[in-house]
């Protein structure tokens, strides 16, 4: 094995020591995003296909800056942001309020490990847990690590206050999540791609159709500990489940004396219309898992929020992670809750949502089979017969419209919350565009 050597030649190959010791940039690799602009948009891709592995297949925009709704790529072309992150960027690209708590922050203290107390972490997880209704506040950083807190938290209640059997614990979960990427989280996984080659997987979950509460009550046996679902399935298609199923599967949560884990990852922070999904069913979930939005599109902050005597399960030294809970995260965290209030976004998200799927279902294609979703979280099912989502996507990227498809025939449409009617405008002409051309139509046959 000479992997060494050839690290050491590669170091010497992409960038050279000049005499004072210090490293000089490979050319083109300025460091800076304006003096990289030389490089094209092909040039860019092109290196990034080279040496970022071949996990993902982005879509042919090199992004290069970003405000409010719009960015641009290294060529200057302009683009309507219709994907948000998938509610990473649910207040838009560079919100002032957002950016500027983030530099405040990050000139006084960005990272302390959870060693130390630090001045903004206590208060980020009092303001979250009163903005949820809840007591206490778990911090960690992705959604993914979010959903593992939850699912381990869930776990050790049903040993300590439940009385399940060691190792015994299930977990009950739906055909269609998708709740992140790690082991354990694609073991949930109805999607063989997530799964496949990566085992062994975790065992202790079972899967049941989304939106079916009948097959909850079937599912749960004496070891279950938790139930965990989005209330709106955003990966696996935008998927609304009848009206009242959350709050259903809480009463039968609650007389089985089960957990009921919502994941609002995606969902949360007024994504639909509501502070939070599961408020349209008037519910509150036993845990709460957060991400994306939390972290204002500047940052990785997540959370479980949850009462105080499931949390009473863990002791110091039982779980945590090295950046969670740091005071940069804490403090941008803190001011997207401010900003969710003061910018009354969730009635925005509801009157801008309305529009937005009053328009798209206005707009006559025979390639579109349906428009679904609630406020700003909505997907345009495409007909088999008229090819992939994933086509019409290229299209409406061509035409300056970032969106991005899931599960195989849906456009998510999922705008920054703070999109006006008049920017929505301008996103569905194209839209509109992209599904009614014979150029679009003959492509995808
Ligand atoms: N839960 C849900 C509902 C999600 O949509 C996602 C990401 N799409 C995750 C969890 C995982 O979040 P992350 O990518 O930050 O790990």
């Amino acid at each position: 094995m000479s992997a060494p050597t050839n690290l050491a030649a590669m170091r010497k190959g992409s960038s050279q020591v000049n005499g004072n010791g210090a490293r000089s940039k490979p050319a083109g690799a300025s460091g800076t995003g304006a003096a990289d602009a030389a490089l094209t948009n092909a040039q860019l891709a092109a290196i990034e296909h080279q040496y970022s592995a071949p996990n993902y297949d982005p879509l042919p925009a090199v992004l290069a800056t970003g405000r409010g709704v719009w960015v641009q790529d290294v060529e200057g072309k302009k683009y309507l942001d219709m994907l948000a992150g998938y509610s990473a960027l649910s207040f838009g690209h560079q919100h002032p309020r957002i950016i500027s708590a983030f530099i405040k922050q990050a000139q006084r203290l960005t990272v302390v490990s959870r060693a130390f107390e630090n001045d903004q972490l206590g208060l980020f997880c009092k303001e979250l847990a009163e903005f949820c209704g809840m007591e206490q506040t778990l911090p960690m950083n992705t959604g993914a690590e979010a959903v593992e807190t939850a699912i381990k938290t869930a776990r050790k209640w049903a040993y300590l206050k439940k009385g399940v059997p060691a190792d015994k614990a299930e977990i009950i979960c739906c055909i269609g999540n998708f709740h992140g990427r790690t082991t354990t989280i694609v073991s949930m996984s109805a999607v063989p791609q997530y799964k496949d080659n990566f085992g062994p997987l975790t065992p202790g979950f079972r899967l049941i159709p989304f939106g079916d509460v009948e097959a909850l009550k079937s599912a749960i046996t004496p070891n279950t500990a938790a139930f965990i679902v989005e209330p709106i399935q955003g990966e696996g298609g935008i998927n609304v489940p009848p009206d009242g199923y959350m709050a259903r599967c809480l009463d039968i949560c609650r007389s089985n004396k089960v957990l009921l884990i919502a994941d609002e990852v995606q969902t949360g922070f007024a994504r639909t219309g509501k502070m939070f999904a599961c408020e349209h069913d008037g519910m509150r979930p036993d845990l709460l898992v957060l991400g994306k939005a939390l972290g204002g599109g500047v940052f990785p902050v997540s959370a479980v929020v949850s009462s105080r005597e499931i949390f009473s399960v863990f002791k110091a030294g039982d779980h945590g992670s090295t950046f969670g809970g740091n005071p940069l995260g804490a403090a941008v965290g803190r001011e997207v809750l401010r900003v969710l209030n003061d910018e009354r976004l969730v009635e925005r998200a509801t009157e801008t949502g309305e529009f937005l799927r009053r328009r798209l279902r206005a707009i006559k294609s025979d390639k579109i089979k349906e428009v679904r979703g609630k406020g700003m979280l909505n997907g345009i099912e495409i007909r088999k017969e008229a090819g992939s989502a994933h086509h019409y996507v290229k299209e409406l990227l061509k035409l300056g419209v970032l969106c991005k498809d899931t599960a195989g025939q849906v456009i998510r449409i999922t705008p920054p919350l703070v999109i006006t009617q008049p920017e929505c405008e301008w996103g569905l002409e194209r839209i509109a565009q992209a599904l009614t051309s014979a150029r679009a139509s003959k492509a995808a046959t």
